[in-house]
């Protein structure tokens, strides 16, 4: 295995400075840094096998197939899903979450019914079904959390006879807290309802087996885990996705089409319409290659062993409040917080003076700030180049903030 230690050595914008500051990258939640070997095979396909996939017999179009769906063979190993037509590709997180609704939930759900999600979900997975409500009738229903960040007690009760989805963040992008998928999937089936996981935070940093996890569909981002911006994942129980409507009509998505009719490719080319992103696959395919090196394990060890270093230091500075658990052992590399009487997006430009890139603002989780009545915060978020040097840096930076706003220190 590679030395996780020795990661950032393969990312080439970690060298560069700002303001004479060495950068610390503190945003792989927004999106990670490509290492060489990602860019280096999107140089090979495209100076070698540049074609149009599934069009044409000539060599390139071939190569270019091959590259394609050796990503769709890529991505069925590293969530262990049984087939690999349950592999769908789309742009990212948020156009699988609207595939599903389109193409699942309009055709299942009808009014009576009801979803239901946690009140942390980022606007991907919440936004998304208050559209399948508003066409449909039915009702979303929100499970909220405690303090801690945890789902209150009889919260899960809702999750009853009349659910039919329960869509949930995998980990958060705000508390970076993992919720009880075992209980949720399982409280979902029990009552006939299908179960979402939305993985935008959890595939890129920890081994995902969507066959132990059982849920129904699992969704995440090629560029959340060193692959380029432009290319996400469905997976989908193959029951389902045969019985699913096309989420989009064009090229490559049908089998025979007459001048009033049409049928369809079979699965998953059904959900594929349109030249693909082949390029976003090449870098998927050796982003997860090269992830795979490390091994998912070690990577999570590894980010676990950042957040108990820097969680500690970061509750323990007068004038900072963590969003959700305290507890390093109940947090993934995301960490919120706010600075009393700055601004967070103050905070972010002061931070930025200092090298240090972090998240400000809502997270794109507004429901969840309106709930904690934390409209707007900081987030760091770490990766497998994370250094402690970088997080020394933000913790050295952040004292500076409140002094420069002319307050104590
Ligand atoms: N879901 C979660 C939990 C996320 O953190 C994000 C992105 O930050 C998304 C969905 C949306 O991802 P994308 O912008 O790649 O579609």
């Amino acid at each position: 295995m590679k030395p996780i230690a020795e990661a950032y050595k393969d990312f080439p914008i970690l060298t560069r400075t700002h303001r004479g500051k060495r950068i610390a990258y503190l945003d792989s939640g927004a999106t990670t840094q490509i290492p060489v070997p990602v860019m280096k095979a999107l140089e090979t396909h495209m100076a070698n096998h540049n074609g149009n996939p599934h069009r044409g017999a000539h060599v390139l179009a071939m190569e270019a197939s091959e590259a394609y769906e050796g990503t769709r063979d890529v991505v069925q190993r590293f969530i262990n899903a049984r087939k690999r037509e349950e592999i769908i590709f789309t742009r990212n997180t948020t156009e699988s979450l609207n595939l599903i609704a389109h193409s699942y939930a309009l055709k299942h759900i009808k009014a009576g019914d009801k979803i239901v999600i946690t009140v942390a979900e980022h606007h991907a997975n919440l936004v998304t079904w208050q559209f399948v409500c508003r066409v449909t009738g039915a009702t979303l229903e929100y499970m909220y959390l405690d303090e801690t960040g945890h789902i209150k007690d009889g919260e899960m009760d809702k999750i009853d006879a009349s659910t039919k989805i329960v869509s949930f963040a995998h980990v958060s992008n705000v508390l970076g807290m993992e919720f009880p998928v075992k209980e949720l999937v399982e409280r979902a089936h029990a009552v006939g309802a299908i179960a979402i996981l939305d993985g935008a935070q959890s595939a890129p940093h920890q081994a995902i087996d969507v066959q132990a996890l059982d849920c129904d569909f699992f969704v995440f981002s090629g560029h959340k885990m060193c692959a380029s911006q432009g290319i996400g994942v469905v997976y989908g129980k193959y029951h389902l996705l045969e019985d699913m409507d096309p989420f989009l009509f064009g090229g490559d998505m049908i089998e025979y089409v007459k001048e009033q009719t049409t049928t369809f490719n079979e699965v998953p080319y059904k959900f594929e319409a349109g030249t693909p992103n082949a390029h976003g696959a090449v870098t998927l395919k050796a982003a997860i290659e090269y992830l795979e090196q490390f091994g998912m394990d070690a990577i999570h060890e590894y980010e676990q062993e950042l957040v108990r270093y820097v969680l500690p230091k970061l509750a323990a500075m007068p004038h900072i409040h963590l969003l959700g658990s305290a507890n390093p052992e109940e947090k993934h590399g995301v960490i919120a917080f706010t600075v009393d009487d700055v601004h967070p997006h103050d905070v972010a430009t002061i931070m930025d003076s200092h090298g240090v890139c972090l998240r400000s603002g809502h997270h794109c989780a507004q429901p969840l700030g309106a709930y904690y009545g934390v409209p707007a915060s900081n987030r760091i978020s770490m990766y497998i180049y994370t250094k402690k040097e970088d997080l020394d840096q933000f913790l050295e930076a952040l004292k500076t903030v409140r002094p420069t706003m002319g307050l104590s220190e």
